[in-house]
């Protein structure tokens, strides 16, 4: 019997596309400005806040769900406004080819709302290489790395966690998949590599099979 085929989870920002070069500094500000807005706080009493949720829950959003009853989506909708998505993707056009010819199966696992998701698969062209995707909504609001975002995925897919490989810049959402039982690599450019990363790689570019 041949061996089964790899199950590709990828993630979304600065994985496939760099999201820290133009971004993320938005979405920070319009989180800082719902905090302030909401919490009736003030800029920085909201950064700080929206910084510690993030740190704390894996996602500030998360954090406004649980210490504040913020309603997820409302939350996702105002802070991931784009006047002009298209110019802010910072992305490596090569990368569709090289993704198609990675054996098995590829989905997108993210903590990105579904709009935002789909406007960057759109943008990138992203939706033409990958069989499907998961958004912070599909993950019934547990985003990584939270173990129920990635039991969900599992369950959906009908795999077990051997077949996956997963891929992200993310070494503490890649410490879950490593114990539930995937492969991990990291895209990073860190010097050292943590025990539960199988392998570190500076670009997506750089996948092997
Ligand atoms: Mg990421």
């Amino acid at each position: 019997m041949r061996p089964a085929s790899p199950i590709w989870l990828f993630d979304l920002d600065d994985t496939l596309h760099n999201a820290s070069a133009h971004i993320f500094p938005q979405i920070n500000t319009a989180m800082t400005r719902y905090l302030a807005e909401h919490l009736t706080v003030d800029d920085a009493t909201a950064n700080a806040l929206r910084m510690k949720y993030w740190r704390k829950y894996g996602a500030t959003m998360l954090g406004m769900l649980r210490e504040h009853r913020t309603n997820p989506r409302h939350f996702l909708y105002h802070t991931h406004q784009f006047e002009n998505l298209a110019e802010l993707v910072v992305f490596d056009r090569a990368l569709l080819t090289h993704l198609r010819h990675l054996p098995g199966r590829r989905y997108l696992f993210s903590n990105a709302p579904r709009a935002y998701l789909d406007g960057i698969l759109r943008i990138t062209g992203l939706h033409r290489v990958l069989h499907g995707s998961f958004s912070i909504e599909d993950l019934g609001f547990h985003p990584k790395p939270q173990p129920q975002a990635y039991i969900h995925v599992l369950r959906q897919l009908r795999v077990a966690p051997a077949r996956c490989i997963m891929v992200e810049d993310s070494a503490a959402n890649l410490r879950e998949a490593k114990r539930l039982g995937m492969r991990t690599i990291w895209i990073s450019r860190a010097a050292k590599r943590p025990a539960w990363v199988d392998q570190k790689i500076t670009s997506a570019r750089l996948l092997r099979a």
